[in-house]
């Protein structure tokens, strides 16, 4: 069967997370279309080559600005067409919550590509109010404040509302209410401050806590009353302005969205016809990013414009249904703006091929009788042509196979068989395994008892990248979330490997459990066997959103090397590199937990001392040991790929 590099796109479900910024190029590369059309389009593996001319080594970290500013652009004309459609008498603005990816550039990119639409920012920590204070350079800037607040925290927003800045507390507890008006009091200022509010209705999936009666966030409708008579009575030079709900993350549901928009909006009529000066109603976050078919669980079935429409629309009807003036519209969208931008880029150190059906198997004259058992059932799977014994008979020589790779087991834990023994036994276990899967498989392809699963997850190749899950796919591991993975190259050519992906850490868990492909099972990626002396690279895609700062320095495996990529058609390739941030040292990294160089390289010198003088070793090797030690400090935490990957032994055959 001819393979095409549509063909690759379709396996790899290009056409459905890539949302236009990514796409299989005619040479069978994975390219990027930075403005999210075909006006430009970058071929990753040119982005690889220069990179690795300019000295930097993977993993690394790929940010497309113009990706960034692509969906900033995205998201507010949607909201925009939506207003112009249904005339709506006010105007949408995004606040960006940095929590998604507090990176200064990504920040001050989105900063910029919002620019024409008055976007405004969202913080939810005191460091994060840190870091977005200073970048409010328009007094009509929005600056949400989310999350807990403390005294000094509140006590800087008040200030920075003394300064003449847009920035509106968003109230998670009543206390907090009290307190803020006790702080404004103090300094006999008056504030302007939101509330999140627990509504009703609730979101689905994965994040459905994050709204509704058992959120951890929020007031209640009769705390709503409490603080709405505390400003009737006495509090007045305070006001309430922004009313804020807050779904969770990925909404799989636009009815939903609309029904917490109009829920909201009805209690911001209520609250407008109290006489509040309320101006802003914002929806929160959690506008969906497809990771996968829309179709599969988890996936996203409906469009920006859809969503768009659903909140325009639903407090438009509201409004004027109750005869108020519209708010303006806020939203929070953290992951719909980021999560397309960033690439990471790992190589691929190694595969370990565990089915090698190996043709040569030579039993020795004093062969193990397990080992002469298992020899009888290989010759009869080899002799016997595909297709011609029976399932039934391919199955009993499957338990056969099994019964007696578990004797041998047990035989070894028990001191009955040696180390050589057991070793040709293993071997000829593996290699009855991969007949009979073929067996099988050429029996009936949609033919599958237990037997043809369990043999094709034991048979899948474990391909060792040289990454940390924890550290660059966090949610991964934590929530099951899939990525998009596909290598860059060759994709013009038939991927005929089953593989896993396993990392760098010593932690079971430290490996892709599943993927995103069109085949039925998710448990493992169909990839191309290493070719002698070429590298594999593969991309992980969507990685913008969270994955970037979440990072966990499991094993200390540090933060990885990033480079900023802008297109430009004026230039070779299509693309410029802005800026190379090399990725952490092995001393930044155990600087985190207490080591530090001056201190380890003391206690090795002690150490190296008490042997030289011990005349265990030469005083000229022992300097040398110690240098070789303390120019660990300044290396990368991940593996020097070797540009050569092996090539595995048996392969081109499937
Ligand atoms: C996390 C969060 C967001 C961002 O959500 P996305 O799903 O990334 O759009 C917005 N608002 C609040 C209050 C949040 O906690």
């Amino acid at each position: 069967m001819e393979w095409s590099v549509a063909d690759a796109a379709d396996y790899y479900r290009v056409d459905a997370w890539g949302d236009s910024f990514f796409v299989v190029n005619e040479a069978g590369h994975m390219a990027v279309q930075p403005h999210g059309d075909a006006s430009l389009q970058i071929d990753l593996p040119e982005v690889l080559a220069e990179l690795r001319q300019r000295g930097v080594r993977f993993p690394a970290l790929l940010r497309f600005q113009d990706v960034l500013r692509a969906r900033v652009r995205r998201l507010n004309e949607a909201f925009i067409g939506a207003i112009e459609e249904s005339g709506y008498g006010n105007v949408y603005q995004t606040v960006y919550p940095i929590k998604v990816n507090q990176l200064h550039e990504v920040v001050e990119e989105v900063l910029d590509a919002g620019k024409p639409y008055g976007l405004g920012l969202e913080c939810g920590s005191r460091a994060e109010l840190v870091a977005t204070l200073a970048h409010l350079e328009s007094d009509d800037t929005l600056l949400l404040c989310n999350g807990v607040k403390d005294r000094s925290m509140l006590s800087l927003i008040l200030s920075s509302q003394r300064l003449g800045k847009n920035v509106i507390p968003i109230m998670e507890k009543y206390a907090e209410f009290e307190e803020l008006v006790r702080l404004a009091d103090e300094v006999e200022q008056g504030t302007q401050f939101g509330v999140r509010i627990r509504l009703r209705t609730s979101g689905s999936g994965k994040w459905a806590d994050s709204g509704g009666y058992q959120s951890k966030f929020g007031i209640s409708l009769p705390e709503l009353m409490r603080v709405v008579e505390a400003l009737q009575n006495g509090a007045a030079a305070h006001n309430l302005v922004l009313l804020h709900f807050h779904l969770g993350s990925q909404i799989s549901e636009i009815p939903q969205l609309r029904q917490a928009a109009r829920e909201l909006a009805h209690i911001y009529a209520e609250l407008i016809g109290l006489g509040l000066p309320i101006r802003y109603i914002d929806v929160g976050g959690g506008l969906g990013v497809n990771y996968t078919d829309a179709s599969e669980e988890g996936g996203i079935r409906y469009s920006l414009t859809e969503y768009a429409n659903a909140v325009v629309y639903a407090i438009k009807e509201v409004c004027d249904e109750r005869e108020v003036p519209p708010p303006v519209l806020v939203s929070e969208s953290g992951r719909a703006i980021t999560a397309h931008h960033s690439v990471l880029v790992v190589e691929t150190l190694d595969a370990y091929r565990k089915n090698n059906a190996e043709e040569d198997l030579e039993l020795p004259e004093d062969a193990h009788r397990i080992a002469q058992n298992l020899d009888k059932t290989l010759a009869w799977l080899r002799d016997t042509p595909e297709g011609e014994a029976s399932v039934d008979e391919v199955i009993e020589a499957y338990h056969d196979v099994v019964d007696n790779q578990e004797e041998a087991a047990t035989m070894f834990a028990m001191g009955y068989l040696s180390l050589e023994q057991n070793a040709t036994i293993e071997r000829m276990y593996w290699s009855s395994c991969a007949t009979i899967l073929e067996h099988l498989r050429a029996l009936d392809p949609e033919y599958a008892p237990p037997e043809v699963q369990q043999l094709e997850e034991l048979l899948v190749d474990q391909y060792l990248v040289d990454f940390s899950v924890f550290q660059s796919v966090l949610d991964h591991w934590a929530i099951q979330q899939p990525f998009p993975i596909v290598p860059l190259e060759r994709l013009d050519e038939q991927p005929t490997r089953r593989a896993m992906l396993v990392d760098l850490t010593c932690d079971s868990d430290g490996k892709v459990s599943h993927y995103v492909s069109a085949d039925e099972d998710k448990k493992f990626l169909r990839l191309h066997p290493l070719n002698p002396g070429e590298a594999y690279p593969v991309g992980f895609f969507l990685m913008g959103a969270y994955q970037d700062i979440m990072g966990d320095s499991h094993n200390l495996f540090g933060r990885v090397t990033e480079a900023h990529i802008y297109g430009d058609a004026e230039e070779d390739g299509n693309f410029w590199i802005e800026k190379i941030i090399p990725g952490q040292k092995v001393e930044d990294i155990l600087a985190n937990v207490q080591y530090f160089p001056n201190d380890l390289q003391r206690r090795m010198q002690d150490q190296v001392k008490r042997k030289i003088d011990a005349g265990e070793i030469r005083p000229k090797r022992g300097m040398e040991i110690l240098d070789q030690f303390r120019g660990s400090f300044a290396e990368e935490t991940y593996l020097d790929s070797p540009r050569q990957p092996r090539p595995i032994a048996g392969d081109g055959k499937e």
